[in-house]
């Protein structure tokens, strides 16, 4: 199935070439907050368009909420009031 995720954004229209035409996506700039991808044809190289990645899509938040249970302590084995 790895063949669909492959296909995704891995063409597009080229003006030079006048079809669409494989692309190569090239990281083409860091910033704290995202990163800038670039999509160049395979056949002259031109840029065809970029895509930009937040860095909140980079990390998953690891932030797994742990809630304590609260320990109930087993009932009084000798009876109140009695
Ligand atoms: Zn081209």
């Amino acid at each position: 199935m790895s063949q669909f995720e492959s296909l995704r954004a891995s063409s597009l229209y080229c003006n030079k070439c006048a079809k669409a035409m494989p692309v190569r996506e090239v990281l083409l700039l860091v910033l704290p907050d995202k990163e800038i991808y670039d999509y160049l044809c395979t056949g002259c190289s031109s840029s065809l368009g970029s895509r930009e990645v937040s860095a909140g899509d980079l990390m998953v938040s690891k932030a797994a909420m742990g809630r304590r249970r609260a320990v109930r302590s087993p009932a009084s084995p000798y009876p109140l009031g009695y």
